[in-house]
């Protein structure tokens, strides 16, 4: 098995592609198959390296790593080559309109109530137009011609699925200036790095019924490849994600705290009958199968991505996430604060907490509680007990229970009405910094 994630590195990664690539890795992963990541620049007027080693860098950081990688600009030779064998097949041929003829046509055939599909004037060509249109400086771009059939495949997701190639028009694989487009060079490679599963959005099902009438020109056997196309993602009002996805890129999702764990065990089950639950990436592969996913759009909901982040996060041990908290954090912190976030960036705030300075709000009402309070904090040193101990000692001095006891305490030492456990938090915030809150909330 061998499958591959191709984005073009015209912008950066966002949830969307980032859920075909782990599809794709996660398929790999469980089959054993190889992943490659290939990178679709042959449009060199969008494509950069900057968005091209971002692309790597967020691949690496969700930890989708590849087998093999390559760019399509390092194949140009090999696409010519198969272009030559097309063309001596008839398959490609020289056109010469220009995007407003091309336009006027379209619009013609809208009028006459026709489908604007592209009407093969430039089959017609003779050796002496050609000749004529090239000596007036102008190079032709090429067409493929499409079969005048309907192809059909199974596909792993959507089921049966039929395009019928004459109603779609033969399309440019290459430009005049000699550049090869996507859907010639996206058969090449699948053809010769042997792709045994195309997995990838919807929006390329038309695609996939030329690409298959491709593989068949070039003499080879399109039924070596499955397909499977996973449905549009759309917002959770229903919208369609593209038009958000500058929100969405896994980028911006890094920088606002989100874990990669969350995102890939999120994207792995969207759209499937399986509920999501955060689990490495190895446990995700063993059950991933195609046959759970829905045909029809899922919609991406940001609140359950942050739900599972949380779950993440609750679960993470000190390692994962030393290197990200504030400078000085022990794993005690780690452990006493993990289970209230819901994005790591919040452990700065608890952080200030037990080992900064915070002003609590003075607590009207409570002055005479809280130097009490203050009169019964034990003496250090400290350990997990002193919070029970503490308490107890208020609660048999002044009668309070419950929250009349709790609140005001959790008020000064943390400047919030709710948060991690005391129990957990008061040791680390020490004596010093606990009786200097108390008394700041006492007046
Ligand atoms: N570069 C194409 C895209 O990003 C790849 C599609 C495919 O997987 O064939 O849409």
């Amino acid at each position: 098995m061998a499958v591959r994630f191709a984005p073009s590195p015209t912008g950066l990664l966002h949830v969307g592609n980032a859920r075909q690539a782990v599809a794709n890795w996660l398929f790999a992963r469980k089959t054993g198959g190889r992943f490659i990541l290939r990178l679709d620049d042959t449009d060199t007027a969008r494509s950069t390296e900057e968005n091209e080693e971002a692309i790597r860098q967020d691949m690496r950081w969700l930890g989708l790593h590849w087998d093999d990688s390559f760019r399509q600009t390092t194949r140009l030779a090999r696409y010519a080559e198969v272009a030559e064998q097309l063309k001596q097949a008839g398959r490609l041929y020289p056109c010469f309109e220009s995007e407003e003829e091309l336009q006027a046509k379209r619009d013609q055939r809208i009028k006459r109530g026709q489908a604007p599909v592209y009407d093969r004037a430039m089959l017609k060509l003779t050796p002496e137009q050609r000749a004529a249109a090239e000596a007036g400086g102008k190079r032709p771009y090429w067409r493929f011609l499409l079969s005048n059939e309907e192809v059909s495949w199974n596909d792993l997701v959507l089921g049966r699925r039929r395009v019928k190639l004459p109603a779609v028009s033969d399309p440019v694989l290459i430009r005049a200036d000699g550049t090869p487009l996507y859907t010639f060079t996206s058969v090449v490679d699948d053809l010769d790095t042997g792709i045994s599963h195309v997995i990838r959005g919807e929006d390329h099902v038309t695609n996939t019924g030329v690409q298959i009438d491709l593989i068949k020109a070039l003499g080879r056997n399109p039924g070596a490849i499955a397909f499977a196309h996973l449905p549009l993602l759309l917002d959770s009002d229903g919208g369609k994600l593209s038009k958000r996805f500058d929100g969405l890129s896994l980028r911006s999702l890094r920088q606002d705290g989100v874990e990669p764990m969350a995102i890939t065990s999120y994207l792995a089950r969207l759209g499937t009958s399986a509920d999501p639950e955060p689990l490495p990436l190895e446990a995700l592969a063993a059950d991933f199968d195609f046959s759970r996913f829905s045909g029809s759009a899922a919609r991406f909901d940001i609140r359950q991505l942050l739900a599972l982040n949380s779950r993440v996060l609750h679960g993470l041990p000190f390692r994962d996430v030393a290197d990200r908290l504030p400078p000085g954090a022990t794993e005690a912190f780690w452990n006493a604060v993990r289970g209230n976030l819901d994005l790591l960036s919040e452990a700065r705030g608890y952080w200030d907490v037990v080992a900064g300075t915070i002003v609590p709000p003075v607590i009207e009402g409570e002055g005479d509680y809280l130097h009490t309070a203050l009169d019964l904090l034990p003496p250090e040193p400290w350990d997990d007990a002193v919070w029970s101990r503490w308490t107890e000692a208020l609660k048999a001095a002044t009668g309070r229970k419950g929250k009349p006891l709790f609140l005001p305490l959790r008020l000064a030492l943390t400047g919030e009405d709710h948060g991690p456990d005391l129990k957990s938090l008061l040791p680390l915030i020490g004596r010093t910094r606990a009786a200097l809150r108390l008394q700041t909330a006492a007046h």
